[in-house]
């Protein structure tokens, strides 16, 4: 029987210090979220950043756009955020409608205040091996690791799913932290094969349990970082959490599972812009 990997409260242990932190701040740490469009899902993430935020201390502020505004306009806004010393950290909330280049967006904020480092500047960064800011549901899946004391150097991790912004950089963080990674993708073969060899397997593909009993090692370690639906539109990862339970050692749930480290480590990116913490 597997132990359960609780997410949430391991978010609120960061959270908590977060907190304590700002506290003792005369100005509070401020993050900007630029909203474009009424995307049902994005409106419950940023509500959930909001939340977040007030709960430590960190002031949330949303940019809105409607879904026609030309990138020109939201461009100009991100500049003027860019150069506002109030705020500390700006993200831009995606998907963003498909009229948007989501890269040139993305590559106009600050790379000191790029808190979800997407920027072409600290991914390269973090390829590299000499991160600024990274990338928060990897972080948080790394954070997580640490967090249940798992050895990470020299056991063999798979990641499924090859994102810029989960798979790729968790693979080169599980590199630079001694695993020996392979990096999975729709077009792999064979994947049941590769998974079962995984003594750490983390899964991010979007594909309701796509993941079964028949893909795991006994006595794996699972992180599940997909969020899907299923057909009852209940909340659901990517691994079918009930069918590999008994084989596996650790997994994480969802939801309450990397969901919550995303959100935390987002904070604390804010804070670590705020306190300028960033190494040159
Ligand atoms: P993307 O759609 O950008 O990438 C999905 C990746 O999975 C691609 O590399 C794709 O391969 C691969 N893939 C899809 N189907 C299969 C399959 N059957 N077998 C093997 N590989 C497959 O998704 P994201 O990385 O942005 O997100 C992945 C999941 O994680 C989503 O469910 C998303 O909602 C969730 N998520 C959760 C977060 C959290 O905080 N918990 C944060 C961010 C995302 P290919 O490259 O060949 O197309």
């Amino acid at each position: 029987m597997a132990q359960i990997i609780k997410g949430d409260e391991i978010a609120k242990t960061i959270t908590d210090k977060i907190k304590d932190e700002i506290s003792n701040l005369d100005v509070k740490p401020k993050l900007a979220v630029v909203l474009v469009g009424e995307d049902f899902a994005s409106e419950a993430y940023v509500r959930g950043k909001v939340k977040a935020g007030k709960r430590v201390g960190i002031e949330v502020d949303i940019v809105r756009f409607e879904q026609e505004v030309s990138e020109e306009k939201v461009i100009d806004v991100i500049k003027q955020l860019n150069s506002d010393e109030k705020v500390d950290g700006i993200i831009v909330q995606l998907p963003l409608p498909e009229h948007f280049d989501v890269a040139k967006i993305v590559n106009e904020i600050s790379v000191e205040k790029d808190v979800d480092g997407f920027t072409y500047y600290n991914a390269g960064r973090l390829f590299r091996g000499n991160p600024l800011l990274s990338p928060c549901t990897p972080q948080g899946a790394m954070y997580m690791l640490e967090a249940m004391n798992v050895e990470i150097s020299g056991k063999h991790a798979v990641v499924v799913g090859r994102s810029n912004l989960v798979g790729q950089p968790l693979a080169r963080m599980l590199t630079a932290a001694d695993a020996t990674v392979t990096l999975c993708h729709s077009k792999t073969k064979n994947l049941k094969n590769i998974t079962s060899q995984a003594d750490i397997l983390i899964v991010a593909i979007g594909q309701s349990r796509y993941i079964t009993a028949d893909y795991v090692k006994e006595g794996a370690i699972i992180l599940d970082v997909g969020i899907s639906r299923d057909e009852h539109n209940k909340l659901s990862g990517d691994v079918d959490f009930d069918n590999v339970f008994d084989k596996v050692s650790m997994i994480s749930p969802v939801p309450k599972g990397v969901g919550p480290l995303t959100v935390a480590m987002l904070l604390h990116n804010t804070l670590k812009a705020y306190k300028g913490e960033l190494c040159g």
